[in-house]
């Protein structure tokens, strides 16, 4: 018998919507699971422990990001929003609320799969030990040793800059809102201080990037957060 691949919960109340997630799933060896309402979204999340969760926000009986929030009272399994509402502060607060990350409808297949290859490998890296060595391109960050290199050459950081970049690097692909990593290397009662962010990115470009004007790797998401391009 073969595999029949990762279950993936989808919650999704337009079925033209559920139809393409459905075909597009089922055709790169996931397994889907289908529901239209987030009461039986979270009775399958239960039942069913599925590995990851693709979550519309206009759902008929509730909204995704309060589900969001409920899910991650009790749960770590990937959720990423798949929403027609692309306005930043929707992103912001989906994310915030713990979503893993949020495509805006509509989508290409291309792009959904790489969103969840990403987040899986989050997932199942969480559960193990951390990656010690993390390649994003010409950036090289040992994380055993505290040591950063951009094509071989070794690049002085304060002790703040390390932690911003091994925060990113440790997500990498992955979006980070400005409040997530402000309270993740400030501290709980930073959230608010956007303009250290801004201080420090600026920083970190100057010592990483090529050209710290058009960055590649410290990718900025307007009025969203920062995103360190995907590993290699
Ligand atoms: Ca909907």
């Amino acid at each position: 018998m073969t595999d029949p691949g990762p279950l993936v919960l989808v919650v999704e109340d337009e079925p033209q919507m559920r139809r393409f997630l459905r075909a597009s799933l089922a055709s790169h060896g996931f397994q889907p699971i289908e529901v239209s309402t987030a009461r039986d979204a979270l009775a399958r999340l239960t039942g069913q422990a599925p590995e990851m969760v693709l979550l519309d926000l206009g759902l008929p009986d509730g909204d995704g990001i309060e589900l969001t929030r409920e899910i991650r009272g009790w749960s770590r399994v990937p959720i990423i929003v798949i929403s027609a509402r692309g306005r930043e502060t929707d992103k912001v607060e989906a994310l915030d609320a713990g979503a893993d990350d949020y495509l805006t409808k509509p989508f290409g297949v291309a792009e959904l799969l790489a969103r969840m290859r990403v987040a899986l490998r989050h997932a199942r890296e969480a559960g193990g030990a951390p990656a010690p060595v993390i390649s994003v391109g010409p950036l090289r960050l040992d994380l055993g040793r505290r040591v950063v290199t951009v094509d071989e050459r070794e690049v002085r950081l304060t002790p703040i800059e390390y932690r911003l970049l091994a925060l990113l690097a440790q997500n990498a692909g992955k979006v980070l809102t400005q409040r997530q990593i402000l309270g993740e290397v400030w501290g709980r009662g930073h959230t608010g201080d956007a303009h250290y962010l801004r201080v420090y990115m600026a920083q970190l470009r100057r010592k990483l990037e090529p050209d710290p004007a058009r960055p590649r790797l410290l990718v900025t998401e307007p009025g969203v957060g920062y995103r360190l391009r995907d590993r290699d």
